[in-house]
Formats: structure tokens, sequence, C-alpha cells
């Protein structure tokens, strides 16, 4: 078989962790795979690079911050491939140049334009293990670009579809993707398989496995992966295209988010264009707004409500105020912390009636107060204290018996 593996960068982030994964990869070569493994720089290598970057410069230059912390993961794939050697493996490390990982757009944020596999199977063909620089590809102008932070799942998904490779695995600290935080809900079960749907809109609301875009770049191209541990060799989740089964499930999972805030304005002349206004001001304040609430009072004033994270509260407040000041003097802005979100995904609310209700009944019974409400074709989102939020999640996770493996 062929099998494209990643490690990030806590599973290199140490010496014995680098000679562990050595002995992994020694493991599948000596069933006789043919192995491409995609690392990423030592946690707190690309960090520092940024870092040691901003002595130089304030807001340095990105083509050269490319080419400086594209050298992280050149001292990882080296120091895995010296590791192999050592026990005998026929490792050979190239850098996403070598490899073929051709990149468009801007430094620093890159994205995969085309990838030509033709080398790495040869390399393979000949018998040697790859170990590949994530992150890092080259443009057609030949300048080192970077594919945004967390991008060596997206090296290692490209790699794969390149290869047509039959097995691609994300080796991680987690061991896959549970239907919720198993900190914060207890008997929280590990999922045997998700759609790339409804993992893209799980961390769209908090739930963090990898990066989005190559969970995008998946589904276009394709590549089924799995996400698992790199300490142990348990089974971790398959991710993968939907299919009918899928569906019987009614919600996959619950994610939380704690720390937001709700900025609401109130006495605002319904006009058109009003919206437009206040959410130009919010947007070029850099203020990232989730969810929206607007109604129209009985005497024609409108409100509106936004949630956003904690830390924009400030810059939001600053930058509606010449915005409000512009358009009504009666304006008033009133703003509420201590707001945490609650959301439930699955692709089975497409085909499920009754899903809001349930979810609604079981907060209600537990006395939690629902403030704001929005869904999508897959997800549902409430606002509910922060202070609540755990038990939202317990309530709503036991509810959709979500402990329960399906039958
Ligand atoms: N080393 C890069 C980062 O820290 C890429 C990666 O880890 O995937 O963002
Ligand atoms: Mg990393």
């Amino acid at each position: 078989m062929v099998i494209v593996q990643k490690y990030g960068g806590t599973s290199v982030g140490s010496f014995d962790r680098i000679r562990n994964v050595a002995s992994r990869v020694k493991a599948l070569h000596e069933e006789g795979h043919q192995v491409a493994v995609v690392v990423s720089a030592m946690s707190g290598v690309t960090d520092r690079l940024i870092a040691m970057a901003h002595e130089m410069s304030s807001e340095p230059d990105e083509r050269e911050l490319d080419v400086l912390v594209s050298t992280g993961e050149q001292q990882s794939i080296a120091l895995l491939a010296m590791a192999l050697k050592e026990s005998g493996v026929p490792a050979m490390s190239i850098t996403g140049r070598q490899a073929g990982l051709r990149t468009t757009g801007s430094h620093t944020r890159a994205r995969i334009d085309a990838l030509d596999g033709s080398y790495t199977r040869g390399l393979l063909d000949e018998g040697k293990v790859l170990i590949v620089a994530g992150f890092q590809g080259i443009d057609t102008d030949g300048h080192i670009q970077t594919l945004g932070r967390g991008g060596s799942d997206l090296s290692a998904i490209a790699i794969a579809a390149s290869l047509e490779a039959d097995v691609c695995q994300i080796l991680t600290d987690v061991d896959g993707v549970y239907t919720a935080d198993p900190r914060v809900v207890p008997d929280a079960r590990k999922l045997p398989e998700i759609s790339y749907d409804e993992l893209l809109e799980l961390a769209s609301v908090g739930t963090k496995v990898m990066q989005s875009r190559s969970v995008e770049f998946a589904k276009k191209f394709g590549v089924k992966f799995e996400v698992r541990s790199s300490l142990n060799n348990n089974p971790g989740t398959i991710v993968t295209e939907e299919h009918p089964n899928m569906e019987s499930v009614v919600i996959r999972g619950v994610s939380i988010e704690r720390s937001q805030a709700r900025v609401t304005i109130t006495d605002i002349p319904d006009q058109p264009g009003m919206s437009a206004k206040i959410l130009g001001a919010l947007a070029e304040a850099e203020v990232n707004i989730d969810m929206i609430v607007s109604n129209i009072a009985s005497d024609g004033m409108a409100r509106h409500s936004f949630t956003m994270n904690t830390v924009d509260l400030g810059r939001a407040q600053a930058a509606l105020q010449p915005c409000l000041s512009a358009v009504s003097e009666k304006a008033i802005v009133e703003t509420e912390g201590g707001i945490g979100k609650l959301s439930v995904v699955g692709i089975g609310m497409r085909s499920h009636s009754g899903v809001a209700a349930q979810m609604f009944q079981a907060l209600g019974d537990e006395g939690i107060n629902i403030g704001m409400i929005s869904t999508s074709e897959i997800k549902i989102s409430v606002t509910v204290p922060e202070d609540r939020i755990e038990d939202a999640a317990r309530a709503v996770h036991k509810s959709f018996g979500l402990e329960q493996t399906p039958a």
C-alpha cells in the first residue's frame, strides 16, 4: 500500500518523540508499504522563528518571512530522516519544492496550485521512505511560500492526492474526533467516521482538530483520511465523503465556545442601508461578527444584536460610536459579556425534523436560558450563559444519546 502520514509539531517535539516517530515509520516500511511522511516543525519552533523576524522588523517582509519560517520544517525532516537511517531504513528528506508542491497566492498563506507527484512516486518505487517538509511550497517564480499556520495538514492531504495514496493519516496529540470535548462531557465518544462538512462545521464552532483549509482541500479532491494518535495504535476517526448511512445519526457532535459577547444597538432608524453601514464599520475595524439578529419595534425603529468574541468587544464599541452618531442621535449601544455558545452539528438534520425543539427542550429541562439562535443546514447554535455552558453541553449530548454507539 501507499501510505501518507503526517506528524504535527507535538509529535516531533523532542528528540525522543522524533525517535518514536521513526520507529513507527520503520514498522510500516518493514510491513512492505511505500511510505511518505509529512512533518511539521518541532513544536514552538515556528513561533520562535516568527518572533525572530519581529526582532528585525515590526512588519517583516512576507517573502523573507516565508524563507525564514519554512526552515522549521527543514530541521524536523532532516532529523527524522537521520533517525530512520540510523536504524537502517532507507529514508530521504525532501523539501516542498522537491516534492513538486506548487503554490499560488500571497506569502504566508499561499494556496496549493498544482502538485506533480512523479518525482516522489519515482523515489517510492526505488524503495525510499520519503520525509517531506510540510507547510512549504514554491510558486511559479521560484519563491518559497508557506501555507498558513497549521499548513502541514494541507501538505499531507495534497501529497496523498498526488500519490493516490491508499491511506492518509493525520497523526496528532488527540486520538480522533469526539462527539464532544471529553474534558467537558466525560462520556463523549470517539467517532469512527465523520463527513468533511460536519468536521468543517464543528471546526467553525470551536472544535479544533486540524487546519480547515486542508479539510476543504480533501473534500474537493475526495481524499479520505484518518485523524489518529501518534502515541498509540488505536484506530482514529475517518474523515470522508458523506454516505446515506451517515444520515441515520441526527447529531454527530456538540461543540462549545466560551468568551462570547453581545452588542445590541437599539433605536436606529429602520432604513435601507443601515445594516450595511453598521456591519461595514465593524468589518473595517476587523471585528469578527458571528450571530446576527435584527428586529423592528412597533415605533418603526430597529434593533440589531450581534455576537462576537470578547476580545473584539472594545474595537467594536470604538467603531460603532462614530458610525451611529452619524445616523441617529438616539441610538443606544449595549454590551453584554459572559456568553457561551453551544452548537450541534450533523448531516442527519437535513432529513430529521424536530432537532431544534429537542435541543431547546433539553436546555429548558436544565433551567438554562437560551439567548440568540442561529441555524444552518447542518448546524444549530444557541447562546447560553457562559457559566452554564458545560451543563448545556452535557444535557444536549445526553438528550441526543451521543454517548451510545449507534446501532
Ligand atoms: N509549523 C507550521 C505551524 O506551526 C505548520 C504546521 O505545524 O502545520 O503553523
Ligand atoms: Mg504546528
